[in-house]
């Protein structure tokens, strides 16, 4: 029987508790030196964090190539490209590491990320918690306990994390196009689209209503959590991004 597992069927509610503590500690000692975390909270954040930054590196390659394709629609001659890839802070190296960092620290309705996923190991310890309470445990065998006990922490957190992934993805999606747009302006209106999985009514519907928007104008995403909207760029007119850009 798997170490919760024990722990439900004693009732003992600190080790259960303890089990799912955040762990702040483990986290920041994870970002320095790479020392994987002991505790579940610090695990968890481990594996979002290495998920999230391989989907940063898609979503940077993408807004990356859009700009050179961009750039190279403007008619601008190569050694202005160059130039202008040079003077960028979005090209250099250094940038996925900045935005990062600052996606990790950055409060997203308050809380930083470490706290985002503990808010999941939260629900999964509430959910045992409970079945602590009502005696759950009594009169089960142990093999069905432990079953009852992977399914709650296995499914019930395997889907929490998907939602969190998502809403996460769409957070950093948009912040590395924000980043890209500021320098490159090479975006002047967006339409909001709805994502795969949307369900109405929901906060995304007025952005939708509205058509296109001003970029600057644009709510940032996710509009909620789980939300997998998302803005279909409408490119700057080239005349207009040349004498932006200062060009003519
Ligand atoms: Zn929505």
């Amino acid at each position: 029987m798997s170490e919760i597992a024990v722990m439900v069927k004693d009732g003992d509610k600190k080790a259960i508790a303890a089990f799912f503590k955040e762990d702040p500690k483990g986290v920041a000692e994870y970002l320095k030196s790479g020392k994987m975390p002991t505790s579940i909270a610090g695990k968890r954040f481990v594996a979002m964090y290495q998920s999230l930054a391989s989907i940063l590196d898609v979503i940077f390659e993408g807004e990356t190539l859009q700009i050179q394709s961009f750039i190279a629609s403007t008619g601008i001659s190569a050694a202005q490209a160059d130039a202008l890839a040079l003077s960028s802070l979005f090209m250099s190296p250094a940038i996925k590491q900045t935005i990062l960092n600052e996606w990790v620290n950055k409060p997203y309705n308050g809380y930083p990320l470490s706290q985002r996923i503990w808010g999941l190991n939260k629900a999964t310890e509430n959910k045992l918690m409970q079945m602590v309470a009502a005696g759950f445990a009594d009169g089960r065998n142990p093999k069905q306990l432990a079953g009852l006990v992977r399914g709650i922490t296995g499914q019930q957190s395997a889907s929490n994390i998907r939602r969190l992934l998502l809403t996460e993805n769409s957070r950093v999606q948009h912040g590395v196009q924000k980043l890209a747009v500021r320098e490159f302006r090479h975006i002047s209106y967006v339409v909001l689209k709805f994502g795969v999985r949307h369900k109405e009514p929901c906060l995304c519907d007025p952005y939708q209503r509205k058509g296109r928007m001003k970029y600057e104008d644009a709510p940032d995403l996710p509009l909620h959590p789980s939300s997998s909207s998302y803005y279909q760029p409408i490119p700057t007119p080239i005349d207009e991004w040349k004498k932006e850009m200062g060009y003519v």
